[in-house]
């Protein structure tokens, strides 16, 4: 069979449950190809090995059963870095990408110390410390599995000296450490809404009915770990945003704030620690 015929079964298998079909067969055929979607295309006239075709097709099997693509290729770009992936973690979302933008020209090329809250594959922690060659940081994550593909990421990136992860729930979490930045992608994705995200971990996502539970908790860790006019990075559902950001002024951080996606909604709120900000220990 040809590589278009191949990949027209596929698109078939696909149509279904996918939005882009033949996208989507391009992706793994290429993959099993090592070769890139471009030079994919060029070859459609070209003949499929038929063990690579019975290979290309149970992943298409999987992926018509539900399985999202990226835990299929096991790999997610983020910030131009290739992060390994699976079900473990979430997939690396282009729009967190400006929460670590953002941290960047913030700190520029200081020296600085980063905790990132449920680090999950280290994306944001690991992305950060990539190109910020000076700091170093701590990505903790409730699941071990997650820790497992952090520490996995940091070694693929030569990043383990300076990027460290713990398996730890943050509402019981102490260090003596203190941070100067801390950042955080937490669960936030409301309970109802939670199913339409088939195969990536609750835990990873779901933030109660509101998608709100996490955060006031979230917001008096903050107040612990940071240092003195040290600032916070949060990613938020937009339709919350405003919410939050009361949240966290009530736990008295200033300059509190919203920052855009690429959508230009608030996915963001950032703020600074200051004297007075309450910290009665993580509850
Ligand atoms: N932005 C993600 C989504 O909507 C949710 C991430 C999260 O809960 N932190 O799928």
């Amino acid at each position: 069979m040809k590589v278009k015929e191949v990949l027209k079964e596929g698109k078939d298998l696909l149509s279904e449950i996918s939005d882009a079909p033949m996208l989507e067969a391009e992706v793994l055929l290429s993959y099993l190809l090592n070769l890139d979607r471009a030079a994919l295309v060029a070859r459609s006239d070209e003949e499929v090995d038929n063990a690579v075709k019975e290979k290309f097709i149970s992943l298409i099997a999987k992926r018509a059963d539900g399985v999202p693509l990226y835990y299929i290729l096991g790999k997610k770009e983020f910030m131009g870095i290739e992060f390994f992936i699976n079900e473990s973690v979430l997939i690396p979302r282009q729009e967190t990408e400006t929460l670590v933008e953002e941290a960047l020209k913030l700190i520029g090329n200081k020296a600085v110390s980063v905790l990132d809250v449920g680090t999950g594959s280290g994306c944001i922690l690991l992305s950060f410390l990539y190109y910020n060659k000076k700091s170093r940081g701590i990505g903790i994550d409730i699941s071990s599995g997650a820790i497992e593909v952090a520490r996995k990421n940091a070694e693929l990136l030569g990043l383990s000296e300076r990027a460290k992860f713990k398996e730890a729930d943050f509402r019981a979490f102490r260090i003596d450490e203190r941070f100067d930045i801390v950042l955080s992608n937490p669960p936030y994705v409301r309970t109802d809404e939670v199913k339409q995200l088939k195969g990536e971990p609750e835990v990873a996502l779901s933030g109660g009915k509101d998608g709100l539970d996490v955060y006031p908790q979230l917001a008096q860790f903050i107040a612990e770990v940071l240092k003195e006019n040290g600032t916070f990075i949060v990613e938020v559902d937009y339709r919350s945003a405003r919410k939050v950001k009361g949240i966290f002024e009530s736990a008295g951080f200033r300059f509190v704030k919203f920052l855009k996606d690429l959508s230009g909604r608030n996915r963001f709120i950032e703020g600074v620690k200051f004297e007075g900000t309450k910290f009665e220990g993580a509850k």
